[in-house]
């Protein structure tokens, strides 16, 4: 053991650590050419509201199709490409093409949806993120109103006086912002509260607990009041059954996302999803 041979032995490597070492490698050096090949791309997940049932947004969520090793996570994706100086470029391209793809949709005639894109608090953190907004905005001609960035309780690293600057010039682009997987992180409601925010995603393990465990459903409930009386819409994230729906409908929860309504779908899927519930006469479809 590497313990045994004295203090200034580094630990031996296992063949085992080895080949993770090596995949770990390998994947980040993939994640390079991926954005080049066109290996990366985005699903879109439908937030319906609970007062009309219909579609008023949709998440960008981000997808690796690897040549060998498949379809790869977000959440394997994102830490790498932190740890990697990629994530700048993967989240400008990321914006951009959620940007241009609900410009698309407005274009073709669909009613306009918000679109929802997650921010890492490493991209947030830049200098530019601002600019970069502004300028992804420019050239793809969405307006501001149909662009939301999700941020989460992570920001917290950056001073308070950052973050409701930052904050701040992007509201005054004129897009929202919400604060993602509420809950669950550094929640301070002394910093909520100041905060030019407009929406709160309440994080799926509280949705989990509805219906068999009190304490989250308590949270939920608060969670749901608290984005009220503060006048900010709520989503409630992950919902799967027809109970969670119920309640959530009880405490007046805004806005749902999950698996019950709709899983992340492709853009031709979720267009054709898009076109069946809107006025078809004025409509100006590429699809047959
Ligand atoms: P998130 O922003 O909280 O996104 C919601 C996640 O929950 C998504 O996972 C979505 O597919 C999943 N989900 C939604 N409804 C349900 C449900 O009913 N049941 C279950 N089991 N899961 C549900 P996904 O796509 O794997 O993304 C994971 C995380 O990766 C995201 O969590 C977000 O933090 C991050 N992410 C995804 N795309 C991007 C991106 O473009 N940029 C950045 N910075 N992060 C991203
Ligand atoms: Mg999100
Ligand atoms: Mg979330
Ligand atoms: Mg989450």
């Amino acid at each position: 053991k590497a313990k045994d041979n004295g203090r200034n032995q580094y630990l031996l490597c296992t063949d085992e650590i080895k080949s993770e070492i090596n995949k770990e490698k390998e994947l980040i050096n993939s994640l390079y050419r991926a954005m080049e090949n066109d290996e990366i791309f985005l699903v879109y997940q439908p937030q319906v509201s609970l007062h009309t049932e219909k579609i008023t947004g949709v998440e960008s969520l981000l997808r690796w199709n690897h040549p060998k090793l498949g379809l790869i996570s977000p959440s394997v994706i994102i830490p790498l490409a932190e740890q990697t100086g990629l994530i700048n470029p993967i989240g400008e391209w990321v914006l951009e093409s959620a940007c241009a793809q609900n410009k698309a949709w407005q274009d073709m005639g669909i009613p306009p949806i918000q679109m929802a894109v997650n921010i890492s608090a490493s991209q947030f953190k830049n200098p530019q993120f601002i600019d970069q907004v502004e300028v992804i905005l420019k050239k793809t001609g969405l307006n501001p109103e149909f662009l939301e960035i999700e941020i989460t309780e992570n920001i917290a690293i950056l001073e308070l006086n950052e973050i409701i600057g930052k904050l701040n010039g992007l509201k005054a682009l004129g897009i929202s912002i919400a604060i993602d997987d509420f809950g669950t992180e550094y929640s301070s409601l002394g910093r909520l509260k100041m905060l030019p925010i407009h929406r709160l995603k309440m994080d799926k393990q509280f949705v989990d607990g509805i219906g068999h465990n009190h304490k989250d459903q308590a949270i939920a409930n608060a969670i749901i009041q608290l984005g009220k009386s503060l006048g900010l819409s709520v989503v409630a994230e992950g919902v799967e059954y027809e109970d969670q729906i119920a309640f959530l409908k009880t405490s007046e929860c805004d806005l749902i996302q999950g698996y019950f309504y709709y899983k992340p779908l492709g853009v031709t899927e979720l267009e054709k999803i898009l076109i069946s519930g809107c006025d078809l006469s004025n409509f100006n479809s590429t699809l047959n």
